[in-house]
């Protein structure tokens, strides 16, 4: 069954090299399924390290033309995109619920938040500035250069298919890169929609350069390949150490946002209505399937009872749908490996002397549906503990002292985001700054903005996206000692 798309001419089963829509060399492709209904949604090219030299080897002759365009000129085209992401919205969200499965006003969150990227880079683009420093000696000048990093590649996840490649790609084609994009394989037709938009904004050709297929093929390629000055990437800290190692011998400049494993610490003094909408937001936005989403609940023990039976509460009333259905609050799981490690997660937590306050078995709608599950009594030696689970459960920790919570917090290799909910404000600064994570909702479980810096410390990942130093990552300064005037 085709997609109802208001323009079907978004749905896109070739890929974008150097301004031609193209199918592999081979002519191979891969099918893109439905996760909700594992309906066959398209087939797209599967590409290897051929197209990508092709398409690296386009965005390089497109770079010096769009680099010396105006910023202002590189703003008009990226607001042209923003414009056209809004105009769309139902197109693009329909085929982020159709290839991801989360729920419709998610896609819909998505867009907006991923055009929010396009927008905000765009303005960016004008107010990249660079410095005059009073000079060291007579006769001389120092002056301060901002320059496009040149190629950049993107290689983007497959849980918020729009927002991590605008994340990515708007600041490097505001900063004057052209690129290429590698999307996950679970959901290329997001991308290759953007990218049809991004060609009637008006990027040039090459600016913009598509690649699907084999990850491992296009991710060697794009490592390997010198003309590839920076690597922007989301995904498994396993995958992001790979790619580090690969981009090693070139020294590429890179990105990484990798795995995490979020505490959302509860205190005593929290008010709990707040604690449990929040907590709601940060465990099941994407069905658990965000790098950013509450792994750990840690709950002080005068409170724990009571946020544990009120969470458990909440999220038995959490509908579990198709995407497309109205009310759809939980959506199908990517595919049966996440939903086998959600499994994994549950026995392991209950066999070690968890037990389940909602949820816990696999969905009556069958399929990748998992119902969205609350564990309490959980032991700090349980798997869910350490790993993170990426799916819709929320395993309960009790903690009696603050001095315990942030060292329970602290205790994985990641440190991407945490939540705090308390109410005192001593409190609250100590154990903001006694966490190792990049970034702290507190009495906040949606902290994502394309205001405010992204980003991980630790194992979960290198350099920030979004605001102000969002862009930095695909600048270089050049420094000039000026003399002889
Ligand atoms: P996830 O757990 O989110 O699927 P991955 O790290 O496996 O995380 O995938 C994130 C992105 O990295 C996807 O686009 C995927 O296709 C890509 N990817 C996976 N393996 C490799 C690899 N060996 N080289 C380059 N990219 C890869």
């Amino acid at each position: 069954t085709p997609l109802a798309l208001n323009d079907p001419s978004l749905l896109r089963q070739a890929m974008l090299i150097d301004g031609e829509w193209v199918q592999a060399d081979d002519g191979a492709t891969f099918d893109v399924r439905n996760p909700a209904t594992d309906a066959l949604i398209a087939r797209v090219p599967k590409a290897g390290a051929q197209e990508t030299r092709r398409a690296i080897a386009a965005a390089a002759s497109a770079l010096p033309a769009w680099r010396g365009l105006l910023a202002k000129e590189r703003a008009a085209i990226l607001r042209n995109l923003f414009d056209l992401m809004i105009e769309n919205i139902d197109d693009l969200a329909l085929l982020i619920t159709s290839e991801q499965g989360k729920p419709l006003s998610e896609g819909r969150g998505e867009v907006l938040y991923a055009a929010s990227f396009i927008e905000w880079f765009s303005e960016e683009a004008k107010r990249i500035n660079g410095a005059i420093i009073p000079q060291n000696m007579q006769g001389r000048r120092i002056l301060v250069q901002k320059a496009p990093v040149g190629v950049f590649a993107a290689i983007t996840p497959w849980n918020f298919p729009a927002a991590m490649l605008t994340r990515k790609a708007g600041p490097g084609w505001a900063a004057g890169c052209t690129g290429v994009i590698k999307p996950a394989s679970q959901t290329p037709l997001t991308t290759l929609a953007l990218a049809v938009l991004a060609e009637r904004a008006g990027l040039p050709k090459g600016v913009c350069n598509v690649v699907t297929g084999s990850a491992g093929a296009i991710g060697g390629e794009i490592t390997a390949n010198p003309t590839v000055r920076k690597l922007s990437f989301t995904g498994s800290t396993e995958i992001g150490a790979l790619l580090l190692e690969q981009c090693a011998p070139t020294i590429k400049r890179t990105s990484m946002e990798l795995g995490g494993n979020a505490p959302f610490i509860v205190f005593d003094d929290a008010d709990l209505d707040v604690a449990v909408k929040a907590a709601l937001v940060a465990k099941y936005r994407n069905s658990g399937q965000s790098c950013i989403g509450a792994n750990r609940f840690l709950v002080q023990a005068g409170v724990h009872d009571a946020f544990a039976r009120r969470l458990a509460e909440e999220t038995a009333k959490l509908k579990v749908a198709e995407g497309t259905q109205p009310d759809a609050a939980i959506g199908p799981l990517i595919d049966a490996a996440a939903l086998a490690k959600v499994e994994e997660h549950i026995a392991d937590a209950v066999a070690k002397g968890a037990s389940v306050a909602a949820g816990g078995r696999r969905h009556a709608l069958g399929g990748n549906f998992f119902e969205p599950t609350v564990l309490v009594n959980v032991p700090h030696d349980a798997q869910i503990f350490g790993e993170e689970t990426f799916g819709p459960v929320a395993p309960v920790f009790r903690f009696e002292t603050e001095e315990q919570a942030i060292a329970l917090a602290n205790d994985t290799p990641f440190g991407l985001a945490a939540y705090v909910c308390a109410r005192d404000a001593g409190r609250i600064f100590r154990v903001v700054e006694g966490l190792e994570f990049g970034m702290v909702g507190v009495n906040e479980g949606l902290i994502s903005t394309e205001v405010a810096p992204f980003g991980g410390v630790k194992a979960s990942g290198l350099g920030r996206e979004g605001s102000q130093v969002g862009i930095e990552e695909y600048l270089e300064t050049k420094y000039v000692a000026l003399g002889g005037i």
